[in-house]
């Protein structure tokens, strides 16, 4: 016969998302949510690296249709604050500012995502900047949403070893990115450490867990260095991973500062990459 769960595990996503909510928000006072680890005092200041405090806000709620064709419609919240500094961001200042835009009012924003499933929505999106910086915020929202909701955690996938058991059971999606294939454009592009070993442990992490999308930006100039590195891993590490290799990289925000990112991604480059994939076997989203 088999044991009796422990009692967390009998709740439902509702329940569990209330009591790790909680957890989470006690942990704001040594802030250990992404993995810059910073220990910042979110309560009291002074800000870690991602200049977040105990509030979080949000720059967008609505329902959307840009993203993989088996989530749309999908009614996304975009919450304002990130731990990474990459100078391509396409949301720029909504994604770094973490002070900026309204309030986020979790029990009003599942209000309108229970609203917008009615419509005819398929699933909910948590995103930022990054959703991990926020994950009370996140949590509390999840805790109001029906236990039967398709919910997806939309991730730089930069969250810490400790931000890990809050989050599992907690979506049923995650689509994450694995923005480089190495640790010197990750420093040099988003200002980031060690980012390869953080990133591929957190996909291996999540692909035991949840449904794994996992997204390449591909970059002019870094089909070498970052999309072919980073599709061997994909390919070895977690065969048969759906992957969205998006074109579309536009040289915004402050992709000025570095020479390889003033343009959009060549003709070229893109077949070039796609035709990579296809020889590795990647399972790509057409
Ligand atoms: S989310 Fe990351 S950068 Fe922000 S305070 Fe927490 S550990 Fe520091």
């Amino acid at each position: 016969m088999n044991a009796k769960p422990p009692p967390a595990l009998r709740l439902g996503r509702p329940e569990r998302a209330r009591a790790n909510a909680a957890q989470a928000r006690a942990m704001l006072s040594a802030c250990r949510f992404c993995a810059h680890e910073c220990g910042a005092d979110r309560q009291t200041g002074p800000a870690g690296l991602c200049h977040a405090g105990p509030q979080a806000r949000f720059f967008a709620a609505q329902t959307e249709v840009t993203d993989e064709l088996e989530l749309i419609p999908t009614f996304a919240v975009a919450l304002n604050g990130c731990d990474l500094r990459c100078a391509f961001c396409i949301s720029g200042a909504d994604s770094w500012n973490a002070g900026a835009s309204a309030p986020f009012d979790a029990g009003a924003a599942a209000r309108r995502a229970v609203a917008a499933l009615d419509r005819g929505a398929r699933t909910i999106m948590l995103l930022g900047g990054e959703p991990t910086v926020h994950l009370p915020a996140a949590l509390e929202f999840v805790s109001l949403l029906p236990a039967d909701a398709r919910l997806v955690w939309k991730t730089n996938a930069h969250g810490s070893v400790e931000a890990r058991p809050l989050l599992d059971g907690m979506f049923d999606v995650w689509v994450a990115d694995l923005k480089f294939g190495n640790d010197t454009c990750a420093r040099s592009l988003a200002q980031i450490a060690h980012y390869s070993a953080v990133v591929r442990g957190n996909l291996l992490w999540a692909a035991g867990r949840a449904e794994l999308i996992v997204r390449h930006l591909l970059m002019p100039g870094h089909l070498e260095c970052c999309w072919k590195p980073a599709a061997q891993w994909l390919a070895s590490a977690l065969p048969g991973v759906k992957t969205n290799l998006r074109g579309g990289f536009w040289p915004a925000w402050q992709s000025r500062r570095h020479p390889q990112l003033r343009r959009p991604v060549s003709a070229a480059e893109s077949a070039a990459a796609w035709a990579w994939a296809q020889d590795l076997g990647l399972n790509l989203i057409p």
